[in-house]
């Protein structure tokens, strides 16, 4: 597959490649380890996430699945297991350390959180420099993604997750596209370009979603949060969308919205000429 000339190599320090080390000890444990529910870091449609002692995460089958439940949820692992194996050691992502048909994901482990919940909680103010910083980050890793014909489908800050340094990363592709073969995952309103619900997801799609994103991340609010569902779809099919006058990055964000952006490229490009970064 031919990458783009700035994903041949990597500058990144944190990108260069360890050779694969043989798991510690503590680590052989892994798909054996009894499901606690003190250690759950999260539970949504695709799975569970529970810490291990080892420090690492184990996304599984809730215990109380139906065998159909479970088979959804294995192709789930196995699509996020591909995305895994594309962009290893690329940055701004978590590392997979093993993978088990039975067992799940294991990933690495992060002291942190979502990027929404971090959003949503923050009392003071969080510096614009550190705000670009992550929209940078992101954009980044949307654009590694579709280097490697992976559509996220799911773009939104509740799938990036921050450590304990405020490093981010993208995260969940259990229902991504790989080489456009559909995956499970469908944005939710805001973050959903208006189209028929059973077209392709695209990088149009994953662009208007990062610029939903981009509009959380400078405003700490969901477009039109205020609003109901309905109402929100019911102004984005036409083409009506949140003030974007006071905003930081609002010119980007609209672009984003309006499908002026024919690459998550170009959106890197704009996100560099931002000053007082
Ligand atoms: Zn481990």
């Amino acid at each position: 597959m031919a990458l783009p000339s700035d994903l041949q190599t990597n500058t990144c320090a944190e990108a260069c490649p360890d050779p694969t080390p043989s798991l510690p000890e503590q680590c052989q444990k892994h798909f054996t380890e009894p499901f606690e529910r003190d250690k759950v870091i999260s539970g949504g449609s695709t799975g569970i996430v529970v810490r291990l002692p080892c420090g690492h995460a184990r996304k599984q089958s809730y215990p109380d699945d139906t065998p159909r439940e479970r088979e959804d949820r294995l192709l789930d692992f196995k699509r996020e297991y591909e995305v895994y194996g594309r962009i290893v050691n690329r940055p701004h992502f978590l590392k997979m350390i093993e993978f088990s048909e039975q067992g799940g994901i294991i990933l690495q482990g992060v002291e942190g959180h979502t990027l929404r919940y971090y959003l949503e909680n923050q009392d003071t103010c969080i510096p614009l420099s550190k705000l670009i910083g992550w929209a940078r980050d992101m954009a980044a890793a949307l654009h590694t993604l579709h280097a490697f014909s992976i559509i996220h489908a799911d773009v939104k800050p509740d799938n990036m997750l921050l450590d304990e340094s405020h490093k981010v990363y993208l995260i969940d592709f259990s229902g991504s596209w790989i080489d456009g073969k559909p995956g499970s995952s469908v944005e939710s309103v805001r973050f959903f370009l208006p189209r028929d619900i059973m077209s392709d997801s695209t990088v149009e799609t994953d662009i208007f979603a990062y610029g939903s994103s981009l509009y959380e991340i400078m405003t700490s609010t969901q477009p039109y949060h205020d609003l109901d569902d309905e109402e929100v779809e019911r102004l984005f099919e036409q083409g009506i969308f949140p003030s974007l006058e006071l905003v930081p990055c609002g010119q980007i964000i609209k672009k984003c919205w309006t499908g002026e952006f024919r690459s998550i490229k170009d959106v890197q490009a704009a996100l560099q000429e931002i000053r007082g970064s």
